[in-house]
């Protein structure tokens, strides 16, 4: 019998990148070890410049860096007040550590749904009497933030790791919510080697953040809030500070990231378009009016049921296609799975309601699960890429859908 991957055409291209760190980066980075100064544990000038250009990026008041997503999405829930008392509301379909910190934080999350046919949390699903919610725009799609706040009146986290430079109804993605966290680690769509952003036009979420993770020194020079000041001298003992050297690359990074969204842009048009003269099922997410989205891997929706996802996730990367895997099912992980290997680690969960969650209680996730593509757009041009990419997507769809 034939084999019917053997008429899918691969791609024969190779994947167009660009060199990603430049001159630019080399002058930044030598400049701070030409002046010994790889750490700051004030605002030195170099984590105020990478700050600053962040809060400028998200139209918001203040910045505040960090070494990691994780920390900044740890102090950002810890500034908002989450408690023991009552979980945090999130998706399941987001990176393992936007949902742990949760429980960093001292509270639990509590899943809820995803859309159906989106891959971010359903504002539907918020449920009443939870703490916070935590909203990631997963794959650089915009979460429908007015439709989130109007379902909750507890405060919202943005986790904008794959989101840097995205809008939503004409506003930056990190400036709707109580506070915005972005991921700077090295594939994010702005790369510090590691780092990590808080962005939030609130001065008392700004500074409650800052009391986790960062200096005396900083806090001396910063803390205004009277209830606060008591932990100027001490802080709260977590070192999560951003390096000078990730701050300087971040800040470089952040410049370049314009010119190659727009390159990502016309590549997912040239994809999109070829995929429509297909007719092929599947698309892009369509984003609201005034939208703009970020590019972590971008996904497509497949718009039939998919009846054996693996054996077609197989066939895309036998044609070479630039695709990666969704995250793994954490619902079905041995520490969310298994109440007492979490109770282990988090002792304080004992306190709560926590209970393990029934992965078939979440529909639209399981839909996204199987019916989404993410695909890897270059982002430089790259229009004859995406036609090989358009033709093999169309052929392993015809054949597995
Ligand atoms: C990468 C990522 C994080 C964590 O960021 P780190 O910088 O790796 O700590 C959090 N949330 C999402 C959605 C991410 O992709």
């Amino acid at each position: 019998m034939p084999d019917p991957g053997s008429t899918i055409p691969a791609v024969t291209l190779p994947f167009p990148r660009a060199v990603k760190y430049g001159p630019d980066d080399h002058a930044a980075v030598a400049a701070l070890l030409d002046q010994g100064r790889l750490s700051d544990t004030g605002r030195g000038p170099t984590i105020a410049a990478c700050e600053d250009a962040f809060a400028a990026a998200t139209g918001t008041w203040h910045a505040l860096s960090f070494n990691s997503g994780t920390a900044a999405l740890q102090a950002a829930l810890h500034a908002v007040g989450v408690t023991p008392d009552a979980g945090v509301a999130m998706s399941p379909l987001t990176w393992i550590s936007a949902i742990l910190v949760a429980l960093h934080a001292g509270s639990y999350p509590v899943f809820s749904d995803v859309e159906p046919g989106s891959v971010n949390l359903d504002p539907a699903a918020v449920p009443a009497g939870c703490g916070a919610v935590l909203v990631t725009h997963a794959w650089g799609t915009p979460a429908r933030m007015d439709a989130l706040l109007a379902a909750t009146d507890q405060p919202i986290v943005e986790d904008c790791s794959h989101a840097h430079g995205a809008r939503y109804a004409d506003r930056p993605l990190g400036s709707w919510g109580a506070a915005g966290c972005f991921s700077l680690m090295e594939r994010k769509p702005v790369s510090a080697g590691e780092g990590g952003i808080l962005t939030t036009n609130d001065r008392r979420v700004y500074e409650r953040a800052m009391t986790v993770g960062h200096h005396p020194h900083r806090l001396a020079a910063e803390l205004t809030q009277p209830d606060l000041l008591a932990l100027t001298s001490t802080g709260l003992g977590y070192k999560t500070r951003m390096p000078t050297l990730a701050a300087a690359i971040a800040h470089t990074q952040l410049r370049a990231l314009p010119a190659r969204a727009v390159a990502a842009e016309s590549n997912l048009a040239e994809l999109t378009t070829a995929l429509a003269a297909t007719g092929a099922p599947i698309g892009a997410p369509v984003l609201a009016p005034g939208s703009v989205r970020g590019w972590y891997g971008t996904p497509l929706i497949i718009s039939e049921p998919v009846t054996d996802p693996d054996t077609l996730y197989d066939a895309l990367t036998a044609a070479r296609l630039p695709v990666r895997r969704l995250y793994d099912d954490w619902l079905t992980s041995p520490l969310l799975a298994d109440p007492a290997l979490l109770r282990s680690a988090f002792p304080h969960l004992r306190h709560t309601p926590w209970t393990a969650p029934d992965p078939h209680a979440f529909p639209g996730y399981q839909q996204a699960r199987r019916q989404t593509v993410l695909v890897k757009i270059p982002d430089v041009p790259a229009a004859d890429y995406m036609h090989q990419v358009a033709a093999a997507l169309t052929a392993c769809l015809h054949h597995h859908v």
